[in-house]
């Protein structure tokens, strides 16, 4: 049976982390299938270089940490390409290392990018969508946040903490119009995932697999979305299925 494309003209997008890997690939998946796309990422002269290669008209320095420049990307992102739909909180970070020898430091960075920045980033679009009564804010979490992986606790409590909080939040949110998603993708070939021993000779997920869950997502609002090995072998969690 032919599946159905997906058609995403009208949509306003913005992808934090859009720079490279997973951000990148959904943000080119998402051009293509005719969506409206914004990225900001931290790494300013890689963001500057995929938005002009993607022919983006906003592709912006974004610190997800900074409740300011996460503000004034979302400013940039509804003056220039008008109300935003759909915002995917993808930046995140995966240092690895034994948990008794993390630094206070790389602890507080990891919380500080994959939780407070995910937060600040659902709190400041639902601000602007709640009032339309519309719109949609993806989180990235990890499968890691429910399964054990040496070397990654604070990787993995950060990821368990992104689908606590989006469940909560979709739960807190619904009726006023605006979903919450949490995708919990397996390992993903990236160079977050390049260094972390125990991925090599596993089949990993490619960045375009979780872009194609993200893109379904779109069309199909879900609570969770597990992409477990690559597309075609998506599992959607059936058990908070959303009553809109
Ligand atoms: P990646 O390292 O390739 O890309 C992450 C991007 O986030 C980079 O461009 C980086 O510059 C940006 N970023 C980092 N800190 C930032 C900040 N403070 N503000 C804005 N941007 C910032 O990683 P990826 O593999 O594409 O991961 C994307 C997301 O998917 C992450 O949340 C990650 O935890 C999650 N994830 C990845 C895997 C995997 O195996 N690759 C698996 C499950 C979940």
């Amino acid at each position: 049976m032919a599946r159905k494309t997906i058609d995403l003209r009208g949509e306003v997008v913005a992808i934090t982390g859009g720079a490279r890997g997973i951000g990148l690939a959904t943000a080119t998946r998402l051009t293509r299938l005719g969506a409206t796309v914004a990225i900001g990422d931290i790494d300013e002269p890689r963001v500057k270089a995929a938005g002009e290669d993607l022919g983006l008209t906003v592709h912006s320095r974004l610190d997800v940490t900074d409740p300011r420049s996460f503000e004034e990307f979302l400013d940039r992102v509804e003056r220039e390409l008008g109300p935003l739909d759909v915002l995917v909180n993808n930046a995140g970070i995966m240092p690895v290392g034994q948990l008794t020898d993390e630094p206070d430091e790389v602890t507080r960075r990891i919380l500080d990018i994959n939780v407070f920045g995910v937060i600040v980033g659902s709190r400041l679009a639902a601000r602007r969508m709640a009032p339309r009564r519309r719109g949609h804010v993806i989180n990235i979490a990890s499968l890691a946040g429910e399964t054990f992986l040496p070397g990654l606790a604070t990787y993995s409590g950060s990821k368990a903490a992104v689908v606590g909080f989006t469940e909560s939040a979709r739960r807190e949110l619904r009726r006023s119009g605006v979903c919450f998603s949490a995708v919990l993708p397996t390992f993903t070939d990236t160079e977050l995932s390049a260094g972390t021993p125990g991925t090599r000779g596993m089949r990993n997920a490619a960045p375009e697999d979780i872009a194609e869950a993200i893109a379904a997502l779109i069309t199909k609002p879900r609570p969770e979305v597990r992409v477990t090995r690559a597309a075609g072998l998506m599992s959607a969690s059936q058990r908070y299925l959303p009553r809109r």
